[in-house]
């Protein structure tokens, strides 16, 4: 079996508990989170969030790509956010990770995407380079409300950068 027939058979199993009935689709505490997409870092739990109280945005990193700022750029403009939380983490799969290597890897196989894979060597400079740009995109009309955190693993705590 494949985990999408898993997951097809648990998701009709627990229908009930999944329909959000009356639910609005714009957040509830009008924020927008971006994370890495580390399988150790659960949103919910960590910041006491609730279905149907924030965007959630995930990618390798939680790095504030053009593709993060589109979708914050919608979450704001047509469905009522006005803050953004940014969690990034200690032990990142992207700490230290060569560029110039994975963009090789993608060309020996025809790919030349127009995106990097973000690499960096500090976390806590790339969260507050992240922050800085998305103080700075017009994309944005609520910018005043913009933080970020660095989660450890280790320890659960987070941290401002
Ligand atoms: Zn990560």
């Amino acid at each position: 079996m494949t985990n999408a027939e898993d997951m097809l058979a648990h998701a009709a199993a627990h229908a009930g508990e999944l329909a959000a009935p009356g639910l609005s689709p714009r957040p509830v505490r009008k924020v927008a989170v971006l994370a890495c997409m580390d399988t150790r870092i659960d949103l919910f739990p960590m910041l006491g969030l609730r279905r149907g109280d924030a965007h959630l945005l995930r990618n390798a990193g939680g790095l504030v790509t053009d593709d993060a700022i589109r979708s914050l750029s919608v979450s704001q403009r047509r469905l009522g956010t006005e803050e953004v939380v940014v969690v990034m983490h200690d032990g990142c799969g992207l700490l230290g990770a060569g560029d110039d290597q994975f963009a090789h890897e993608l060309a020996a196989d025809g790919a030349e995407p127009p995106w990097r894979m973000g690499g960096f060597a500090d976390v806590e400079q790339a969260l507050r380079e992240g922050l800085a740009r998305l103080r700075s995109s017009p994309e944005l009309p609520h910018r005043d409300r913009i933080s970020g955190f660095v989660f450890d693993p280790e320890t659960g705590a987070l941290r401002k950068p």
